[in-house]
Protein backbone atom coordinates (compact mmCIF):
# COMPACT_ATOMS: atom_id res chain seq x y z
CA UNK A 1 0.00 0.00 0.00
CA UNK A 2 1.04 3.60 -0.87
CA UNK A 3 -1.21 5.12 2.18
CA UNK A 4 1.67 6.13 3.96
CA UNK A 5 2.82 8.58 1.55
CA UNK A 6 1.81 11.46 3.75
CA UNK A 7 5.18 10.85 5.72
CA UNK A 8 7.11 12.07 2.97
CA UNK A 9 7.81 15.29 0.89
CA UNK A 10 9.48 16.50 -1.72
CA UNK A 11 13.12 16.93 -0.88
CA UNK A 12 13.71 19.57 -3.43
CA UNK A 13 14.70 22.81 -2.06
CA UNK A 14 14.33 24.44 -5.40
CA UNK A 15 10.42 23.09 -4.98
CA UNK A 16 7.32 25.31 -4.31
CA UNK A 17 6.07 21.70 -2.70
CA UNK A 18 9.52 21.20 -0.72
CA UNK A 19 9.33 19.91 2.33
CA UNK A 20 5.15 19.76 2.36
CA UNK A 21 4.00 16.17 3.76
CA UNK A 22 0.74 14.87 3.19
CA UNK A 23 0.61 17.52 -0.03
CA UNK A 24 -0.87 15.06 -2.45
CA UNK A 25 2.41 15.79 -5.01
CA UNK A 26 4.18 12.54 -4.34
CA UNK A 27 3.72 9.28 -6.53
CA UNK A 28 5.14 6.19 -6.47
CA UNK A 29 6.68 5.20 -10.14
CA UNK A 30 8.14 2.25 -9.69
CA UNK A 31 9.74 0.49 -6.84
CA UNK A 32 13.13 -1.08 -6.87
CA UNK A 33 16.27 -2.94 -4.48
CA UNK A 34 15.35 -6.36 -3.15
CA UNK A 35 12.13 -7.38 -3.69
CA UNK A 36 11.19 -4.27 -4.99
CA UNK A 37 10.63 -3.30 -1.31
CA UNK A 38 12.09 0.36 -1.58
CA UNK A 39 10.03 2.78 -3.26
CA UNK A 40 11.31 5.79 -5.87
CA UNK A 41 9.25 8.57 -4.83
CA UNK A 42 8.08 11.36 -7.79
CA UNK A 43 7.18 14.87 -7.11
CA UNK A 44 4.58 16.06 -9.83
CA UNK A 45 5.06 19.32 -8.97
CA UNK A 46 9.01 19.69 -9.68
CA UNK A 47 9.81 16.06 -11.37
CA UNK A 48 12.29 15.83 -9.16
CA UNK A 49 12.69 11.50 -7.59
CA UNK A 50 13.69 10.43 -4.46
CA UNK A 51 14.33 7.13 -2.92
CA UNK A 52 11.82 6.62 -0.04
CA UNK A 53 15.01 6.13 2.05
CA UNK A 54 14.72 9.00 4.65
CA UNK A 55 16.79 12.36 3.49
CA UNK A 56 18.37 10.76 0.70
CA UNK A 57 17.58 12.70 -2.08
CA UNK A 58 19.09 10.76 -4.92
CA UNK A 59 18.55 13.32 -7.38
CA UNK A 60 19.62 17.14 -7.81
CA UNK A 61 17.82 19.12 -9.95
CA UNK A 62 20.76 20.88 -11.13
CA UNK A 63 22.54 17.72 -12.34
CA UNK A 64 21.44 15.26 -15.22
CA UNK A 65 20.88 12.02 -13.23
CA UNK A 66 23.93 10.85 -15.70
CA UNK A 67 25.95 12.69 -14.01
CA UNK A 68 25.16 11.99 -10.60
CA UNK A 69 25.26 8.34 -11.86
CA UNK A 70 29.32 9.07 -12.76
CA UNK A 71 30.41 10.48 -9.89
CA UNK A 72 28.93 7.90 -7.32
CA UNK A 73 30.61 5.62 -9.84
CA UNK A 74 33.72 7.29 -9.56
CA UNK A 75 33.81 7.49 -5.80
CA UNK A 76 32.60 4.07 -5.04
CA UNK A 77 35.97 3.16 -6.89
CA UNK A 78 37.64 5.33 -4.94
CA UNK A 79 38.74 8.06 -7.23
CA UNK A 80 39.80 11.00 -5.29
CA UNK A 81 37.20 14.20 -4.91
CA UNK A 82 39.50 16.25 -7.51
CA UNK A 83 39.95 13.65 -10.01
CA UNK A 84 36.26 12.42 -9.97
CA UNK A 85 35.48 16.19 -10.15
CA UNK A 86 37.62 16.58 -13.28
CA UNK A 87 36.52 13.31 -15.15
CA UNK A 88 32.79 14.29 -14.63
CA UNK A 89 32.79 17.88 -15.41
CA UNK A 90 31.55 19.03 -11.80
CA UNK A 91 32.55 21.04 -9.42
CA UNK A 92 34.63 19.59 -6.20
CA UNK A 93 32.58 20.98 -3.78
CA UNK A 94 30.10 18.99 -5.56
CA UNK A 95 31.33 15.83 -5.55
CA UNK A 96 31.69 16.28 -1.95
CA UNK A 97 28.18 16.71 -1.32
CA UNK A 98 27.46 13.46 -2.76
CA UNK A 99 30.08 11.92 -0.36
CA UNK A 100 28.41 13.18 2.22
CA UNK A 101 24.91 11.87 1.13
CA UNK A 102 26.42 8.58 0.18
CA UNK A 103 28.23 8.52 4.05
CA UNK A 104 29.95 5.38 2.83
CA UNK A 105 27.48 3.83 0.61
CA UNK A 106 28.83 5.45 -3.01
CA UNK A 107 28.32 1.83 -4.29
CA UNK A 108 24.95 1.48 -2.86
CA UNK A 109 23.78 4.75 -4.16
CA UNK A 110 25.18 4.42 -7.25
CA UNK A 111 23.32 1.06 -7.58
CA UNK A 112 20.15 2.55 -6.77
CA UNK A 113 20.64 5.39 -9.41
CA UNK A 114 21.38 3.09 -11.92
CA UNK A 115 18.26 0.63 -11.14
CA UNK A 116 15.80 4.00 -11.91
CA UNK A 117 14.52 4.01 -15.16
CA UNK A 118 15.20 7.08 -17.61
CA UNK A 119 13.21 10.14 -16.94
CA UNK A 120 9.84 9.65 -18.26
CA UNK A 121 8.96 13.10 -17.95
ZN1 LIG B 1 9.04 18.88 -5.76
Amino acid sequence: MDDDLGRFCCLNPGCPDHGKRGHGNLTVPMRYGPNHTRRLLRCSTCKARFSERKGTPLFDARLPTDTVVAVLAHVAEGVGTRKTARLTGVHPDTVTRYLRLAGGHAEQLHDELVAFSPDDG
